[in-house]
């Protein structure tokens, strides 16, 4: 593909987030993303968000991201060669952590070039259809007052008639968590589904009990009941409780998602776009777990995820949030509980030029 890579701009944004987020990861009011343009030397321009929650560190990382778009300029826009020779230059931040997050917003950004470049939408491109997907609404159902959550389930699951829903838990003690799973029920209808997440909250034996004494409720899964790379822990949850567990947000990188299966540390997977390493690591992802017959979900950036789960043979549970809908121009839309990949080459976004000057960021590049 003889389309060269010239510039590369780099932006960030911190946006108010509708609902707030308490989590036992702390509270969040506005969500930081970096937002990238990728230029080349025809009108063909490759688009890409990261989000990589700390607003103060996004200086840190857009500068990582800076230093290695500076390696690539007059290449041609080959996406996985250009994320083979990435891997190479983070090698001595150790593949993971803020080198993976730029070279990953850079690899999502070279595959959006890629795809316009012949025209078609990136799931297309890799191979796969073009068809709505299901997804479940994750944007709310926080560590809030039992008494708010029947109306806020509610409001989550008519915003897009959504079947599933995810609550997070880890109260004070199993009897709320257990409230809080029958509010959603008394809010949203019996017939919804209910995500469960702890947000690594645990040690491992408060954990075992937790899980043991809400296995029968009905939780769809539990997601990571404790840190999320304690394999042989996670592992003997695993063997004793019905209710599949679920961990992958905090993989970074392939080498992760490796040891966890190999360690029998989860049930199914939900890899996140910007850890994982983007779309070129995603493909690994999705022959892995389709070599290991595990099922796949995804982790925010619900625009790229959705194309990727087109050519995931195990694809499960589409995320579903809002935080990054201000960044774009036309954000995609969920309609019966399906979310709908626009028929357009790439990712099929634009930026919301305004938001992205509102809540501009100084990246002190
Ligand atoms: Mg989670």
């Amino acid at each position: 593909m003889d389309i060269k890579i010239k510039s590369v701009s780099i932006r960030g944004v911190n946006v108010p987030l509708n609902i707030p987020i308490t989590s036992h990861l702390g509270k969040f009011t506005k969500w930081p993303y970096i937002c990238l343009d990728v230029h080349t030397d025809s009108d063909i321009v490759g688009k890409s968000y990261i989000g990589p929650y700390l607003v103060e560190q996004l200086p840190s990382i857009a500068n990582c991201i800076k230093s290695l778009s500076e390696r690539i300029i007059n290449q041609n826009i080959l996406p996985y060669s250009l994320y083979t020779e990435g891997m190479k230059n983070i090698s001595l931040l150790g593949y993971k952590g803020i080198g993976l997050y730029a070279l990953a917003a850079l690899d999502i950004a070279i595959w959006d070039a890629a795809s316009k470049a012949v025209n078609m939408p990136l799931a297309n491109y890799l191979g796969g259809n073009i068809k709505p997907i299901k997804t479940y609404n994750s944007r709310g159902l926080w560590l809030i007052e039992i008494q708010n959550i029947a109306k806020e389930a509610e409001i989550l699951r008519n915003e897009g008639n959504f079947s599933a829903l995810k609550l997070r838990i880890g109260r004070d003690s199993n009897k709320l968590d257990e409230e809080a799973f029958k509010e959603v029920k008394k809010g949203a209808g019996e017939d919804i589904l209910i995500l469960s997440d702890y947000n690594q909250c645990f040690t491992a034996k408060e954990a075992y009990r937790r899980c043991k004494e809400l296995d029968d409720i009905g939780f769809f899964w539990f997601e990571e009941p404790i840190k999320f790379n304690e394999y042989t822990n996670l592992a003997k949850i695993c063997r004793n409780i019905n209710t599949p567990i679920t961990i992958g947000e905090n993989f970074h990188g392939i080498s992760d998602l490796l040891e966890a299966i190999r360690n029998d540390a989860c049930d199914m997977i939900m890899p996140d776009l910007m850890r994982i390493g983007g779309v070129s690591n995603w493909l690994k992802l999705a022959a892995i777990a389709e070599a290991y017959n595990i099922e796949v979900s995804t982790h925010l950036f619900p625009e790229v995820s959705s194309h990727l789960m087109m050519i995931t043979p195990t694809a499960e549970w589409l995320e579903w949030v809002d935080w990054q809908n201000p960044i774009l121009k036309e954000p995609y839309k969920v309609e019966n509980g399906l979310l709908k990949i626009p028929n357009k080459p790439g990712i099929g976004i634009e930026w919301n030029e305004k938001t992205l000057e509102e809540f501009s960021v100084n990246l002190h590049l």
